[in-house]
C-alpha cells in the first residue's frame, strides 16, 4: 500500500488517518522522504522543525 503524507505533521502514514494527528487530511503526491532517527541531533529535523523520530515526506 502506498504511503501518504500527513498535511499537518508531514509524517508518512499507512492507511487513511495519521496516528499522531488523528487527521484524515493526507496528501498522496509527495516526492521524497527522510527518516529521522534522532531529532535532537539531526540538521534536517531542525530545518523541517521536526521534534520526533519517524519517517517524513518531502515535497
Ligand atoms: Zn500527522
Amino acid at each position: 500500500m502506498a504511503k501518504k503524507m500527513c498535511k499537518q505533521c508531514k509524517r508518512l502514514v499507512i492507511g487513511d488517518k495519521c496516528p499522531i494527528c488523528q487527521t484524515d487530511k493526507l496528501n498522496e503526491s509527495w516526492k521524497g522522504r527522510v527518516i529521522i532517527i534522532d531529532a535532537d541531533k539531526s540538521e534536517i529535523a531542525k530545518k523541517m522543525k521536526l521534534d520526533t523520530a519517524g519517517e517524513y515526506a518531502l515535497r
